[in-house]
Parts: structure tokens; sequence; C-alpha cells
């Protein structure tokens, strides 16, 4: 059976032990890893020709991913997940009482269990690598870091430090790490290994074990009970306020922290393994591991070796320097490091464009994600023009001009024009057909959807939407592009509103609804909110522009004619000058671009008195859920999307459904499809027919749920 480690001794008493997992791209502790390693442990120990151990990564861009996921998802029994906790901790206490220094050599991403070795190991150094990041992300995943991290980090680096990783489950570039002293050298990647030779060497010279930086954050808030009482509370406080009490992990983390602190190391190792048995068999832990595979298989990570071959994209171009087009430019620059053109037809746009991804650069300068030089080659990298010179060079153009099917058409069959028969050429659109997109195209095959969501630097999703004609090979290509962007892509088909914007459609009609019978703003808001939406239907109607939310509305109601409709005062706000967010004046009212309270002009122009009805947040969750979970499954069985798990991907990652939900389906999945049925046919009989179960959803109710019916 192939080995997950190899040790090799050198004369001099410098050992080396290389970890690399049979077979996948990334080193996982999976079991057989695991066991292996506490094999070798007391073999080592007794190995009086080792000075010096430093631990190496065979991979090339991670060093430890961290523990087996799928083991942590198959988990059903509290116990279980107890004693593989124990398992680990002592695994890695064996680790760190080795009677010789030991150095973790971290010249990759590392994370989760990958640290938590690494921090019982007496030297933690780090490559420069700007691609590398460490961390616990353990929160994210529903449980807290079980094989020592909790105890261990706030050791080395300090309570509040340890505290503000932890719980956010953060991941840290490698001069973050430093900083922080996670890292006790920050090494540049080019001579990484020969300086990891001469600070072992060091350690063999001097014969001591931890190499203790001077600087390094002393412990003394957090000795006196009082300033780590304080340290706690604000914890708890910021937690509280960032999850609502949805995610159970964070607030655990901070007992069991408190636990290591207040009582020692093997209460706190304690507390952990207590905490996992605990978390990792909960419902919100299940549905982050879920969100975080779908993740992983849409970003196209494999630990198989499979690597993804992509298509080339050398040099691209974007049409439309408007509120998207500069986003798009700049990430282009950013993430794919390739020469960009930026053409608009109007200079002034062009001007704000390029500033808008010049903006974004200054920022990550700022905040010291990249150097000024750096900053200054990829922004050079973004080439703006007002004709279409250089396009012939591109493989590929992104289009992000005006919403208007008669422009675009003729704008695209300008462009075919002017590059290569071969150049991809992307649309941004996010309401137009992309077959219609591509009438007057030669070749239109190579027409594709590439809807952005705004603002396109921060919001993960890519909706690549392939059209009749598109060929299976554009639509792969922007798939690994939108890969190489850093994007989560997910393939849907064209159709009105494609997916996200189709089933988003259904939740804002019916608060319009909910409104237009005198449902309070803020109440529709709240209930929206404390159920885990990241802001409620009225203010993101308010976001998205309710003039954009109008032209929307009109055409979401023409293609759903017998389920979609809207209230006919909505065209009153913008004809008021109620454009939203955008010129502070919508749905709600604003001071200083900040949204403050619900306009009571705006319970004019519904024609209601304030507050005349009063639903239970229950009965309004009902209305705005039940009618997407009835469309999805229409997108279903229609194919706009493949499976209901990359349908739970793109409603999370392109709107913000609660991720501890685990996506639209799996939700509805949970709750029990024929209970919601039933709901959906009582709306049915007080509301009207939009409500009425459709035939796609019966039967998957009768299949035994989405995810059985579409996997
Ligand atoms: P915008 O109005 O801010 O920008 C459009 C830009 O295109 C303007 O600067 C305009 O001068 C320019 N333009 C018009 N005709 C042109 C031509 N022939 N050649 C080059 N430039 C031309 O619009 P936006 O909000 O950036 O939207 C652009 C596209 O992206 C639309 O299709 C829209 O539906 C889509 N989209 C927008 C959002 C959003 O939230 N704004 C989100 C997703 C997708």
């Amino acid at each position: 059976m192939p080995s997950n480690f190899r040790l090799d001794v050198e004369s001099s008493g410098l050992a080396t032990l290389v970890f690399d997992t049979p077979g996948k791209s990334a080193n996982v502790f999976t079991r057989e890893a695991m066991d292996e390693l506490a094999a070798l442990l007391p073999e080592l120990a007794a190995d009086t020709s080792i000075k010096c151990l430093v631990l190496l990564s065979a991979k090339p861009r991670i060093f430890i991913a961290g523990a087996d996921i799928e083991g942590i998802a198959g988990v059903t029994d509290r116990a279980e997940a107890e004693k593989a906790a124990r398992m680990g901790q002592e695994i890695f206490a064996a680790w760190a009482e080795l009677p010789f220094p030991t150095v973790a050599a971290v010249n990759g991403t590392c994370a989760g269990g990958g640290t938590e070795l690494s921090l019982a190991s007496d030297l933690l150094l780090i490559s420069d690598r700007p691609d590398l990041r460490i961390g616990l992300p353990e929160t994210k995943l529903g449980i807290v870091p079980g094989w020592g991290g909790c105890t261990r980090l706030p050791r080395k680096i300090g309570l509040a430090a340890a505290l503000d990783l932890i719980l956010g489950g953060k991941m840290v570039r490698p001069r973050k790490a430093f900083k922080l002293g996670l890292a006790d050298a920050l090494l540049p990647d080019a001579t990484f290994l020969a300086e990891v030779r001469r600070m072992a060497e060091k350690a063999i010279a001097n014969g001591s074990r931890r190499q203790a930086r001077s600087d390094l954050k002393s412990l003394l808030l957090e000795k006196n009970p009082v300033g780590r009482k304080i340290v706690f509370d604000q914890a708890r406080k910021q937690v509280m306020k960032r999850t609502k009490g949805q995610y159970p992990a964070p607030p655990r983390a901070i007992e069991v922290i408190k636990a290591g602190i207040d009582h020692g190391m093997s209460a706190g190792f304690d507390a952990e393994a207590r905490a996992i048995g605990e978390l990792a068999v909960s419902p919100v832990s299940k549905n982050l591991i879920h969100l975080f595979q779908l993740m992983e298989a849409a970003k196209g990570v494999r630990t198989d070796g499979d690597e993804d071959r992509a298509v080339e994209i050398r040099s691209a171009a974007v049409l439309g320097a408007g509120v998207m087009g500069g986003g798009i430019a700049q990430i282009i620059a950013d993430k794919a490091d390739i020469p960009v053109r930026l053409k608009d037809i109007d200079p002034d746009a062009l001007a704000r464009g390029t500033e808008h991804a010049a903006g974004i650069f200054r920022h990550q300068l700022k905040r010291r994600w990249i150097t000024r030089p750096e900053a200054d080659r990829k922004m050079n990298l973004i080439r703006p023009c007002l004709d279409y010179s250089g396009f012939g060079s591109a493989d590929l153009v992104v289009e992000a001009i005006v919403e208007n099917l008669e422009i675009k058409q003729k704008v695209f069959a300008e462009l075919a024009a002017e590059v290569g028969p071969h150049t991809l050429l992307a649309t941004n659109t996010s309401s137009l057909s992309i077959d219609a997109i591509a009438r007057d195209v030669v070749n239109p095959g190579r027409v594709v959807g590439m809807h952005f969501f705004n603002p396109v630097d921060k919001m993960p999703l890519v909706e690549v939407i392939a059209g009749a004609r598109t060929d299976a090979v554009a639509v792969d290509g922007i798939v690994a592009f939108s890969r190489r962007l850093g994007k989560t892509p997910v393939v849907v088909k064209d159709g009105p509103g494609f997916l996200v914007n189709r089933l988003l459609a259904f939740t804002l009609a019916e608060a319009m609804w909910l409104l237009d019978e005198g449902q309070e703003i803020e109440a529709l808001d709240r209930a929206a909110t404390a159920w885990g939406l990241p802001v409620g239907p009225a203010a993101l109607t308010d976001e998205v522009g309710i003039d954009v939310a109008v032209k929307v509305a009109h055409i979401m109601s023409e293609a759903f004619p017998d389920r979609l409709a809207y209230p006919q005062w909505m065209v009153r706000l913008p004809e008021d000058g109620r454009l939203g967010a955008k010129v502070g004046k919508g749905i709600y009212r604003y001071k200083d671009g900040k949204r403050t309270s619900a306009d009571p002009a705006t319970y004019e122009l519904i024609g209601r008195r304030r507050a005349d009805e009063s639903t239970r947040p229950e009965k309004m969750l009902d209305r705005l859920l039940l009618p997407m979970v009835n469309e999805a499954a229409r997108c279903l069985e229609e194919r706009v999307v493949a499976t209901a798990g990359q349908l739970d991907l793109a409603m999370i990652m392109g709107t913000g459904f609660p991720p501890f939900r685990g996506g639209l389906c799996r939700w509805a999945d949970s709750q029990g499809l024929s209970e919601l049925k039933l709901s959906m046919e009582r709306l049915a009989a007080r509301l009207g027919a939009r409500f009425a179960p459709s035939a796609a959803f019966e039967r998957v109710v009768a299949a035994g749920g989405f995810y059985r019916s579409f996997s």
C-alpha cells in the first residue's frame, strides 16, 4: 500500500518527514494517514540519530488541507466524533513531545488539522508565496478546531488574536501569519528550502527546542482575569451580532478556548473533544459541510490528481465600462493576470470605469494584500479605449453594455467582425436571451452568458449560460475562466431570469403583495433577516434599483403569466423618483447613503395606511419561500440547472441564501415536502392559484425530495 509519509535522516541528524497523500493533489489527514503517523511516532521518538525533524509537503500548492471532510460529513454518532478528536489530539501531543526540535515548513496553504500539527511543532516557518493561506476554518464548517487548535493557538498568538482567527474561521496570508506570531519566520519562496535547512541546522547547533520570537505577543492581558473577561465578553457580543445565534460553533469555540485558558491544556483538549462530539453531528454542521463540498466541486478542486484542462485565454477585452464592466476588467487583470482592453463609447464612462478598477486595487494596497509595484503592474494591464483597437488578439470578449436587445445584437455583429473567428464572446446580460443576442454573429456557438453579480469583486457566483446554439467547448472555456477569476461557476440554461433571478423574482413579487396587503415594510424585512437572509426583500429592491426591478418584473411576469404578477403600484415608485439606494430615495429613506427607516410616502404610493396588517413572521416566510421552492422544481425539471446541489450553491453564492440552512432545496427537503405542499395548497385556497403546487413539485414530493430526484 502506498504510504503517506517518507522519512529521510541525514548523517548530520537533520531529518525530513515528507507528507504526500497518494493520488491526491492535497495532503489530507485521512484515517490511513493518521494511523500511519500514529505508528511512526514511537519510531521517531526512539531514533537517537535524529537531532531535528522538518515536516515538508510534496504537494506544490497545498501544505496540508486538514482533516478528511468526507469523514466528518459521514459521522452521525456523537461518541464516535468525540473519539476521533481525542485520537488526533493524542497523535499531535506525541508529536509535540518528540525529544528533538520539530519544524513545520509551511510552503503552501495550510488549514485545520495541518495548522494544528504545525502549532504542535517547535517552529512554524512560512513561505511568502502570494497564494498561501493559513488558518483554522473549522467554525465555517460548523465545528471547532478539535485537534488542539483551540488550546494551542491562544498560547502562541495571544487570546484576542486567537479568538479573532478561530471565531471567524479565518485563513490569513503569510505576512499576517508572521505579524500575528503564528509563523515564527517568513521566508522568501524562492529560497524557502535552503532557509528552512539553515534554520533547522541552527536549531541543531543550539540544541534548543522553541525559538520564541522576541516580539511574540505576550499573554499579559490574558493573565489578568479582569482583562480576560473583557476579551471574552467582547468576543461573545461580536459573535452574537454576526451570527444572530444561528451558528452554534463560534459561541461554543469561545467556551472551549476559555476552558483551555482557565483550567489548563488538558481541560482545553477535553472541551475541544466534547464540542466536536456535539457539533459534528448537528444539522448546521452537516449543511455547512455540504456547502463546502458543493463549492469545492464547482471550483474544480479535485483531490484525485485529475486537474482540469483549462482553455487558454491569454488576453481579453471588456465592452462597456459601467458599474459591471469596470469591475470585470479589474478582476480579469487581477486574478487572470492578463492584458484586458476596456472599451466604452463615452469617454466619461470610460474614465469612471477605469477609476472604479483603480479604486479596487487601491483598497487592496491599503490592506497590504498587494505591493505597490504589483498594483501598478496589474492596473497597467487594463487598457482603456474608445475603439476596437487590440480586440483582434483577444481570446475572450465580455460584453457589459446597456441592457437592450437591439443594441446588444448590433454590437455583437459588429464585434464578431473585429475579433478572430474563435474568440469566445461572453455577455453579462441579466435578462436577455443568449440565443437572441447571438442572432447575427458568425459562429454563434461561441456566444455564452457570463453573468456576474454586483459588486463583481465581492460576489462569488458566475452563472455560465448556455444558449441553444452554444458549443460545449465554449461553455467549458467560460467555466474554466470563471474559476481562474476565483469565482464559483454554475452552468445554467438560457431562459427568462436564468436561474437565480428567476427564483428571486418569485420572492420579490410575493414581498410586494405582502406590502400591497398593508404589511409593515420593516416587519417584512425583519422576518426575512431573522430567518437568515442577508437583506430583506424591500431593502433588496432598493439595492437593486426600483427602476431595474420594475423592468425585470415586467419581463418576468410576461414570461410566467400564469403564476407571476406584481402589484400595479410598483411602477409608481420610480415615477416618483424612487429609484432606490443609488439615489437615496426608495421604499426606504436614506441619510448620508445609509438606509434609515421606511418612507411613509411609500405607504401612500401603495395606497395603504401604515401597517394595516400584521402577519406573523412564519406566515410571511411561507409566502416568501414557498413560491421559490415551487419554481425550483420547475427549473430542475426543465434542466435550467443540472442538480439540486448546483441550484443550492447558486442561491447561496448569488443571493446569500443562509448557508447554515444548506440551500433552498436542501432546506425544503429537511422540512418535509408533504408539509410544504399542504402549506402551498392552503395559500392557494386563500390567495390564489399562484401558490398551487406545480406538477414538477408534486413529482419531487412523490419521489421523496429534491436531492433524491435531481442529484
Ligand atoms: P451601466 O449603464 O452602468 O454601463 C453600461 C456602459 O456601457 C455605459 O458606460 C455605456 O456608455 C456603455 N455602452 C453602451 N453602448 C456601448 C457600446 N456600443 N460599446 C461600448 N460601450 C457601450 O450598466 P451596468 O449596470 O454595468 O450593466 C451592464 C450589463 O450588465 C447589462 O447587460 C446588465 O443587465 C448587466 N448586469 C448588471 C448588473 C447590475 O447590478 N448593475 C448585474 C448583473 C448584470
